[in-house]
């Protein structure tokens, strides 16, 4: 297990666009498990391998549901509409309102590089828009209507 470093707004790895994975290497799978951990370590709801400095096509998510590994994922489909506060590992300590769909479903690859479709609603919809944002290059902060706010997390030092 292995916790890696969050990059944070400014690091203009934030900035570019994520390569294709074509193949999955024993260090694709390493960074995947990096990843889930650090995800977990930081209790975020989503993390995208750029966050940790990897420019690939590589998202892990669990918004309490059960862990989920995208990986070349694509918005095939979406509906609705949802606005509501997101924040981002990479803005600590901050939090926007922004308006996502609210449902999206999607077509990825798992680390077997097997092609499957997964939905999801509310926060899922969320987390899926949010995430394949950050394989663009582009953070939730220049989505946000009005202005960031401050927030607390009680569990912080
Ligand atoms: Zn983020």
């Amino acid at each position: 297990m292995a916790i890696r470093e969050i990059r944070k707004i400014g690091d203009e790895v934030l900035t570019k666009k994520c390569k294709e994975v074509k193949t999955i290497t024993p260090r694709t799978l390493e960074l995947i498990d990096d990843m889930f951990d650090t995800m977990y370590e930081e209790m975020g709801v989503g993390l995208a391998a750029p966050q940790v400095g990897i420019l690939k096509r590589i998202v892990t998510i669990d918004v309490g549901e059960g862990p989920i590994l995208l990986i070349n994922p694509e918005i095939i489909e979406t509906s609705g509409e949802q606005t509501g506060d997101e924040g981002c590992l990479s803005v600590p300590g901050k939090a926007g309102e922004v308006t996502r769909p609210f449902y999206a479903k999607v077509r990825a690859y798992d680390e077997e590089m097997q092609p499957f479709e997964i939905e999801g609603e509310g926060l899922l919809a969320r987390a899926f828009c949010h995430e394949i944002d950050h394989l663009e290059g582009q953070l939730y902060v220049d989505k946000v209507e009005g202005e960031l706010h401050d927030v607390f997390y009680g569990e912080e030092e």
